[in-house]
């Protein structure tokens, strides 16, 4: 059975499917690996070294013909247009914010894995887990441009020529990114305070070394499956009006909160950036087309207010650091790929809880259920935007 990886295309995108030890892996399961030429280019991996770890090296034509093919992100359209019923196509292919690839895929007749849809709380599931991979990666790389951008030092220096003290840093939702922010934001020696919504996240934002902050105006909001759920509108304005003045008294913001099937919520308004001082930077891993976390945030830009305070519009953080994303992702595509196979062949089982959650489209036609209430809304701020967890990032 062919397996091969083909090259992003989407701009900015540098990520590569697999790495060559994952190639080594799929050809030890008795699979042939075949990878289009210049795909590692991104993340410095050369096609030699994809060919000494046993893949041929194709034309982006074969690649695109193989039984199953791998990807990081969603195919083009030429990429759609050029397969055939009956293959394989896995990736990261956000069929929630995006049903028109999904129809279009359920029309070419393929089967469609989409990484963002494993059953993350599986146990069985967790080596797969694209979403916790990537935003792991994003976590840490959204405190390391905050303390690059920020005009002061993060540690507390004590020199001859005076003493600094430590950046005081917040982080606002406490999920998988939120985690790997304090942790890097610590290692780097500030003083870290967090917040989420979910109060069981206390102890395991604590364990990374935040001080934990509970707001008094807004109780627990934790929905299925281990995400929050939406705020109420007044929820959400005692949040604000709280948070306004925790932000006030920090240096850095660092905002990570998703509300799956939401926009992502507004936690740091306007009137909270005017209480802040010049020269805090704020990092909003939320950005989007449709609003992020922070007020006035644009996604992949920098935007300095009236005030002097810097909001990053963090976007595309994983793909920054592409090798260290595609050999995590490597390693999540390869174990559902093997997951997938028996004895060098594809043994789909639409029974199994894991693939059925995964299969999009099979046979012509979309298959997973989640999938009948996706598309954009026009509905207000937070309301009716379906978002697979963490795929932004
Ligand atoms: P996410 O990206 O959906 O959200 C990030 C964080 O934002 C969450 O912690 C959420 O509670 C918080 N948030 C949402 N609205 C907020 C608001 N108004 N104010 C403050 N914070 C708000 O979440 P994620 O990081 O993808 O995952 C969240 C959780 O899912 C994890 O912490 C974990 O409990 C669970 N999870 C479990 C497994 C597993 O069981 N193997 C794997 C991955 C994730």
């Amino acid at each position: 059975m062919k397996v091969s990886v083909v090259k992003e295309t989407a701009p900015g995108e540098r990520r590569v499917a697999l790495v060559p030890e994952a190639v080594v892996k799929l050809r030890t399961a008795g699979l042939e690996v075949l990878v289009e030429s210049g795909a590692g280019d991104g993340a410095w991996l050369t096609d030699d070294s994809y060919a000494e770890a046993g893949a041929s090296v194709v034309s982006r034509a074969e690649a695109l013909s193989a039984d199953v093919v791998l990807m990081v992100g969603k195919p083009d359209a030429a990429a759609v247009a050029a397969f055939r019923p009956g293959q394989v196509v896995i990736g990261l292919l956000s069929p929630l914010t995006d049903p028109d690839l999904t129809r279009s895929l359920a029309e070419a007749g393929v089967t469609a894995l989409s990484m963002d849809m494993i059953p993350r709380t599986l146990p069985r599931a967790q080596p797969m887990d694209a979403l916790s991979s990537q935003a792991n990666i994003a976590g840490y790389k959204a405190a390391i441009i905050a303390a690059a951008e920020f005009g002061r030092f993060f540690p507390l220096l004590i020199t001859a020529a005076g003493t600094a003290r430590p950046a005081k840093v917040l982080v606002l939702g406490t999920g998988v990114a939120g985690l790997q922010a304090i942790g890097t934001a610590r290692r780097l020696g500030a003083l870290v305070s967090a917040y989420d919504v979910r109060p069981e996240t206390k102890t395991e934002a604590e364990s990374v070394g935040a001080t934990f902050i509970e707001l008094t105006g807004v109780g627990a909001a934790s929905g299925a499956g281990g995400y929050a759920r939406a705020l109420t509108d007044d929820e959400r304005l005692a949040q604000q009006q709280e948070l306004a003045g925790h932000i006030a008294r920090h240096d850095v913001v660092i905002t990570t909160a998703q509300v799956p099937g939401r926009r992502p919520p507004l936690l740091v308004t306007e009137d909270a950036l005017k209480s802040m001082a010049p020269g805090s930077v704020i990092v909003d891993m939320g950005a989007s087309a449709l609003g992020g976390n922070v007020a006035g945030s644009v996604p992949g830009k920098n935007v300095v207010t009236e005030n002097g305070v810097t909001i990053i519009g963090a976007a595309g953080l994983p793909s920054s650091m592409p090798a260290a994303a595609s050999a995590m992702y490597a390693r999540n595509v390869s174990a559902l790929l093997l997951h997938l196979v028996s004895d060098g062949a594809l043994a789909l089982d639409s029974e199994d809880e894991l693939q059925a959650a995964v299969t999009i489209t099979r046979d012509g036609a979309i298959v997973q259920p989640s999938l009948s209430d996706a598309g954009p809304s026009p509905a207000g701020p937070e309301e009716g935007v379906a978002r697979v967890p963490g795929a932004a990032r």
